[in-house]
């Protein structure tokens, strides 16, 4: 099994979330908010659930980043100021979030954590590849959407797109045929 991402599981809500995240997959969540017409806490629970079913988000930080600031009583090794109050403040650097949080929590007599992920930071949010409905290739860049009464559709290509009006056309008159032989 991969990671990847099945449209067919969200709700009606979540795919336009993720139609406008595709779209400008670097909205914020008050963006996104108002793009669907919700409310930011809505707009928050629909990030968090979109997470729960696989849908992963990740920050953007600039190089040398994410850094924290650490209050202390004592000092520590490392980078250690001593402030003019007496405490200290480590500074602690890491490659990602987790490493920061796993080494802030290491530091036992903190009082106070400042952290900072790079200047001109933004909650950004990073949609994950997306895999086409039609042939479950993944989807390289904008999605082609294509909207069927309730359903929305992903694609990967035009081809895609084609072969799946078709296949949609099939199934319809298939089940024409059979309202036809019932009522017949
Ligand atoms: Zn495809």
């Amino acid at each position: 099994m991969n990671s990847e991402t099945n449209f067919q599981k969200f709700t009606d809500l979540e795919r336009r979330a993720l139609t406008l995240l595709s779209e400008d997959s670097r909205i914020s969540v008050s963006e996104l908010a108002s793009g669907l017409g919700v409310s930011k806490a809505t707009a928050s629970r629909l990030v968090k659930s979109l997470r729960a079913k696989g849908v992963r988000f990740t920050v953007e930080v600039p190089e040398g980043y994410p850094i924290a600031f650490v209050i202390t009583r004592r000092p520590h090794q490392g980078e250690c100021h001593r402030l003019v109050d007496g405490r200290f403040m480590v500074v602690v650097k890491a490659r990602d979030f987790n490493e920061l949080v796993e080494a802030i929590s290491g530091i036992r007599d903190r009082e106070a954590v400042y952290i900072t992920l790079g200047p001109g930071y933004s909650n950004k949010l990073v949609i994950p590849r997306l895999i086409c409905d039609y042939c479950g290739g993944p989807i390289n860049g904008q999605p082609i959407i294509y909207r069927r009464g309730k359903r929305i559709y992903y694609l990967c290509c035009r081809t895609c797109l084609r072969e799946l009006k078709k296949r949609i056309k099939q199934l319809k008159t298939t089940k024409d045929g059979d309202e036809a032989h019932k009522a017949g």
